[in-house]
C-alpha cells in the first residue's frame, strides 16, 4: 500500500490544498496526520474541515495543544503564543473537542506515528541529531517511526550498530534496518526550501519519498496579514525558515 503522511499543516490552507491534490494524483491509499494542524497560519478551521474527512488517524501536536490549553503557552515564543491565542479564539467547539481527544502516539500499519520524540511524546522534544535519533529508534518497538515537529525533513537509519542519515528525497529502505523519519512540514517548512511537503511510504517497495511542491505562498501570506497575526509569520513562509 501507498501511505501518505502529512505533518505540521499549521493552518496553511494554500499549502494543504497543493499537498492533497498531489496525494490524489499519486494515488495514495490512505492519509495520516502527525499533528500541528493549527498554529501560525490563518486558516485553522478551514484546514481541519478539509483534512479531517480525509485522514485515517492523527496524533496531537504541541501547537494543537496550545490552541486548546493556554496553560502550556509558557514554552512558546511571543509570535507563536500570539498565534496560539488567536487560533484558540477561532476554533469551533467541535474542532477544539476533536483535537483534545487526539492521542500523543499511535501504532499505524506496523509503524509508529508521533509528533515529537517518541520516547516521551508529551515532553515535545525534537529529533535533530543522529545521536538522539539512535536512542529514539532503540526505544521504538516498531521498525519504522514517523515524526514531525522540527519541520526539517530527514531519514535516520539504523543497521545493527551502524547509524546514518540522509536528506535525499527518495530513500530505498531495507526491511532489516530501523528508521526514524522526520516528515516534511505541509505549511511552514524550515529547511530553507519554502515548498510544501509531505511523505509517501510504499510498504511493498519499502521506499520513503519526501515530496515537495510549489504552492501559493503569496495567498497564504496575504491571509496571515489580513488576520492581524504577527507579520513575521507571513514573512518566514517566503524563505522556508
Ligand atoms: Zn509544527
Amino acid at each position: 500500500m501507498l501511505h501518505a503522511l502529512v505533518s505540521d499543516v499549521h493552518a496553511n490552507l494554500e499549502a494543504l490544498d497543493a499537498v492533497l491534490a498531489d496525494i490524489d494524483r499519486r494515488g495514495a491509499d490512505d492519509i495520516v496526520c502527525l499533528g500541528d494542524f493549527v498554529g501560525y497560519g490563518a486558516s485553522p478551521n478551514e484546514c481541519m474541515a478539509t483534512l479531517r474527512p480525509r485522514i485515517e488517524a492523527a496524533v496531537l501536536g504541541n501547537h494543537d495543544q496550545a490552541a486548546i490549553d493556554p496553560s502550556v503557552l509558557g514554552d512558546f515564543n511571543p509570535e507563536a503564543a500570539a498565534a496560539a491565542r488567536w487560533t484558540g479564539r477561532q476554533l469551533t467547539a467541535d474542532n477544539a473537542a476533536w483535537l483534545a481527544a487526539l492521542p500523543y502516539s499511535l501504532p499505524w500499519h506496523g509503524a509508529r506515528i508521533v509528533h515529537a520524540a517518541p520516547s516521551d511524546p508529551e515532553a515535545w522534544d525534537y529529533v535533530l541529531t543522529l545521536g538522539i535519533a539512535v536512542g529514539e529508534m532503540r526505544h521504538c518497538e516498531e521498525p519504522v517511526c514517523f515524526v514531525g515537529h522540527s519541520h526539517v525533513p530527514v531519514t535516520f537509519e539504523l543497521d545493527g550498530e551502524r547509524a546514518s542519515y540522509s536528506r535525499e528525497p527518495l530513500v530505498q529502505g531495507r526491511r532489516d534496518h530501523r528508521y526514524l523519519i522526520v516528515v516534511p512540514s505541509v505549511g511552514q517548512p524550515r529547511d530553507g526550501d519554502p515548498r510544501a511537503g509531505y511523505l509517501l511510504w510504499d510498504d511493498i517497495a519499502w521506499t520513503f519519498e519526501h515530496v515537495r511542491l510549489a504552492y501559493d505562498v503569496e495567498g497564504a501570506q496575504a491571509r496571515i496579514l489580513a488576520t492581524g497575526l504577527p507579520p513575521s509569520l507571513a514573512a518566514r513562509l517566503r524563505w522556508g525558515e
